[in-house]
């Protein structure tokens, strides 16, 4: 395909047409633990599937082409995804990542470093001095999500980069909550960018996967070799969905932003409510920043009940078009309280400091119809008013 040829259309044609022996338009998933040697000594592309897989690649290819990276590599999960990034670190490393950083990382992060394998500072990097401060002496990597779970903090790239650059650290970035049709941060200077691929880039809620990109042909190299070494390869079938995803990525994420922009109105000027958190309003901290970063302000938002859990749990209880759970990023509408769920992993001293009170509710909006969408949210607020 011709390289002026748009993201978008990138996406929508992932690996059409590469069928060479029959000509189907969708390629077939490659269900197949290994393939054979062409004759003595005359290996092919592929031997193992833990090593390499041909519907496996052509996820890879599509996810470092949108990225902006020299490649990707497919694991299992996000959390897959995120052991491979710490493979890079070493006893004495140092990473300094997000205070309210996604809860597997924040479990992972501090279960590695209590076992000594590297050490964790956690700061609010919206707040550049205390990153700088925990950097003082020295740091490898700067772990980095924007927007943040579930504030939608948003983190300036351009500034990380720079205090990365001062002690030669390695900047990743998960950005799993815009996915790289609202935000590429190798443009930012980005040497990793990690995705739960779980979530927006599949987008329908059946499949658990994650990838790691690399801005370098090295960090690629390096990705491929722990993938196959430790065994995080994501599985064939898995890619194949998650391809299938991925073609309707810039699609859905029109509608995502457009519900969620709809719905941070309705809930801000509901009296039930005292602080909605999304990038896209003039009234969010970060919404400068995300203008500049971001090519779009997502589906996600989160916002502050004044009845605390009493009105949180009257809010849930009254919705019927969000589902109560986890994960985010699927066609259909999600809410969960992240204090009980998400968060309930971060211990309560660290939760407050985070900012995520017991009156807080997170929206995944969908893409149903809007005024479908406004109506029960209206329903929830008003129990939840009540309940207060
Ligand atoms: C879900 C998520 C992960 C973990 O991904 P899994 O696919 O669940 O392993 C990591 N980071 C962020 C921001 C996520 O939302």
């Amino acid at each position: 395909m011709a390289k002026t040829t748009s993201k978008q259309t990138q996406a929508v044609r992932a690996a059409v047409e590469s069928d060479l022996q029959f000509g189907a338009v969708i390629p077939p998933v490659y269900l197949t633990s290994n393939f054979t040697f062409a004759g003595f000594d005359e290996p092919r592309r592929y031997d193992y599937t833990r090593t390499g897989n041909p519907t496996r690649d052509a996820l890879a290819d599509v996810l470092a082409e949108l990225e902006g990276g020299r490649g990707a590599t497919v694991t299992a999960s996000g959390m897959g995804a995120i052991s491979l990034a710490c493979q890079l670190l070493n006893p004495g490393d140092l990473v300094v990542g997000p205070r309210d950083c996604y809860g597997g990382t924040y479990r992972l992060f501090n279960r590695l470093a209590k076992r000594g394998l590297f050490r964790v500072i956690l700061v609010d990097q919206t707040d550049l001095d205390e990153v700088a401060g925990a950097m003082r002496d020295g740091a490898k990597m700067v772990w980095v999500e924007s927007p943040t779970n579930p504030l939608l903090r948003i983190v300036d790239l351009e500034r990380m980069r720079v205090l990365a650059d001062q002690h030669r650290a390695l900047m990743v970035v998960d950005n799993t909550f815009l996915s790289p049709a609202l935000q590429r941060p190798i443009e930012f200077g980005a040497d990793l960018v990690i995705h739960s691929t779980t979530k927006y880039l599949n987008g329908h809620s059946d499949v658990v996967g994650g990838a790691v990109i690399a801005a370098t042909d090295a960090l690629h190299q390096e990705m491929q070799e722990w993938a196959n070494a430790l065994g995080f390869s994501g599985s064939p079938f898995d890619s194949f969905m998650t391809l299938r995803g991925v073609r309707t990525l810039y699609a859905r994420m029109t509608q995502h932003e457009k519900n969620a922009t709809t719905l941070a109105e309705i809930i801000s000027e509901h009296g039930a409510t005292h602080r909605v958190f999304y990038p896209g309003r003039a009234d969010h901290a970060g919404h400068a920043l995300a203008a500049r970063q971001q090519s779009g302000y997502g589906g996600m938002l989160s916002f502050e009940l004044r009845g605390g859990v009493a009105a949180a749990r009257a809010f849930l209880e009254t919705v019927e078009l969000f589902s109560l759970a986890e994960s985010l990023g699927g066609v259909e509408s999600l809410a969960c309280h992240p204090a009980t769920m998400t968060h309930a992993t971060f211990d309560a001293d660290d939760r407050r400091l985070a900012g995520i009170e017991d009156g807080l509710v997170r929206l995944s909006a969908g893409i149903e119809a809007t005024e479908d969408l406004v109506r029960d949210v209206l329903h929830g607020l008003d129990a939840a008013a009540r309940a207060a």
